[in-house]
């Protein structure tokens, strides 16, 4: 599958609100936020979707991501009162952008079921 706009971001060929980076890892502010806080953590590596991970191939940088997700989470205040970690996968999963991303949302009460 071809690269997307979250490969651009990586290389800084075009701006984001980067708030966390390492080797493996980014998070930046999604431009288009549904929450209060709303960050997108990817990883470097390009994976397009959920069902394109190896459990025993990318289990490492899997535990990053959501060690990233989780201090992005704390860097933005949303570790007392909560957050949702949101993973879309595929058409009907909602999932626009082909690289596989967490969502980070918080700072206001989250529906149940979502939409
Ligand atoms: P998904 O629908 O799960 O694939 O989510 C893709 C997300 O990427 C959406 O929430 C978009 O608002 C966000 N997004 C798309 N382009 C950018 C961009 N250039 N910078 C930040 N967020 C983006």
């Amino acid at each position: 599958m071809s690269e997307t706009i979250f490969s651009k971001i990586i290389r800084k060929e075009i701006p984001a609100d980067i708030v966390y980076e390492t080797e493996s890892v980014l998070a930046f502010r999604d431009i288009n936020p549904q929450a209060p806080v709303h960050i997108l953590v990817i990883p470097k590596l390009e994976i397009p979707m959920v069902s394109d991970i190896d459990g025993v191939e990318h289990a490492s940088l899997l535990g990053k991501l959501f060690d990233a997700a989780n201090l992005v989470a704390k860097n933005e205040g949303l570790a007392e009162n909560g957050y949702r970690v949101v993973i879309n996968c595929g058409k009907d999963g909602g999932q626009d952008v082909y690289h596989l991303h967490l969502h980070v949302l918080g700072g206001r009460k989250m529906n149940w079921p979502p939409g």
